[in-house]
């Protein structure tokens, strides 16, 4: 739960992988603030477990890299509730590798779903976006940000989706629809708790994490909420790094 309040009563929000980790911390935000949810995944039971419970929570089964399953999306949601207000576009995968170990297939289905699909949701919604001055959160990463070691493709993927987010702001600010990120550095979830959950594993990332500790799903639930929120009235073109400092740092080594 997020310690502050934000006014979602009679908003439509869609969160994409919202099954898991981030997505359903997000989900759940939005709920406990009054909003009505539609959590989206590929699989069904770790979404209905996200919305269990909740009333105004709602389940849609989508793969993001699909034009086609995106735009049936946007539109039956449109059609069953009468309006979308806010889209969070976190739906994303994760391979690592040096360059010369990635296949092209791994290439293309991390840019496939990482970037094609935001692009999808977010020429899928603009239309109804417009129409209700609504706006879009998407979860990016301090992978693009900042290099990573061994992580050409992800990384690239995510300088992409921070490039994509900025230059949309500026298209559509005129028309009304805020278009903002957030960038999460190290957060415990399900896929990395072999690594926070072993002090040895974890050390490594600490130690560049200037308040010390990793991240929590809440974490960026709040600034999700915040963003999406009339607080944030002003504020587009932003990707918030949820870091804990840890792009505060030029990146040279700690000397004492
Ligand atoms: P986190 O939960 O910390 O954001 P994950 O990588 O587990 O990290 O989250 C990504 C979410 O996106 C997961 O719920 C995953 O199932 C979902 N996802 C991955 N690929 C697709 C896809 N093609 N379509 C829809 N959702 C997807």
């Amino acid at each position: 739960m997020t310690s502050n309040t934000y006014h979602f009563e009679g908003k439509v929000v869609i969160v994409t992988g919202g099954g898991t980790g981030i997505g359903r911390a997000v989900t759940r935000a939005f709920l406990d603030n009054g909003a009505t949810v539609v959590a989206v995944g590929r699989r069904q039971a770790p979404l209905d477990e996200t919305v269990a419970g909740y009333e105004r929570g709602h389940t849609h089964i989508t793969d993001v890299s699909s034009h086609e399953q995106v735009a049936e999306l946007v539109n039956s949601v449109v059609e069953e509730f009468g309006h979308l207000d806010v889209v969070v576009s976190n739906a994303g995968v994760f391979e690592g590798g040096e360059v010369e170990h990635v296949s092209d297939e791994v290439w293309h289905k991390l840019f496939s779903v990482n970037l094609d699909g935001l692009f999808y949701l977010t020429k899928e919604a603009l239309p109804h976006l417009i129409k209700s001055h609504g706006n879009i959160v998407v979860d990016t990463s301090v992978s693009g940000l900042r290099g990573d070691w061994g992580q050409t493709a992800y990384n690239s993927t995510k300088h992409a989706m921070n490039g994509f987010v900025r230059c949309v702001a500026l298209d559509y600010g005129a028309k009304g629809v805020r278009v903002n990120a957030f960038a999460p550095g190290f957060i415990e979830t399900d896929i990395n708790k072999e690594v926070w959950t072993d002090p040895e594993r974890v050390k490594p990332y600490l130690d560049r994490v200037a308040l010390g500790r990793t991240g929590r799903a809440e974490d960026c639930a709040g600034i999700a909420l915040f963003l999406a929120s009339d607080d944030a009235a002003y504020l587009t073109g932003l990707v918030v790094p949820v870091d804990g400092g840890t792009t505060a740092a030029t990146g040279q080594g700690r000397n004492s």
